[in-house]
């Protein structure tokens, strides 16, 4: 089965090319750092606010409940 490489366009052969559709390694790390860095993008912000607004929250309980 012929197709081309969906990093950089180049054909590749699935009866040769150990990492098809991929021509090989490089392009095959470089789309799944691709889709690494997608969900990375989509998931941290709304994660990273609520922690923060956790942390704040605990950071007050304890400056007003354990002073001597
Ligand atoms: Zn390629």
């Amino acid at each position: 089965m012929k197709r081309k490489c969906p990093v950089c366009g180049k054909s590749t052969d699935s009866a040769t090319d150990a990492d098809f559709p991929f021509c090989g390694e490089r392009c095959r790390t470089l789309d799944l750092g691709n889709w690494a860095s997608e969900k990375y993008v989509i998931s941290s912000p709304a994660f990273d606010e609520s922690m923060f607004e956790e942390l704040e929250r605990d950071l007050e309980k304890h400056d007003s409940g354990e002073k001597e």
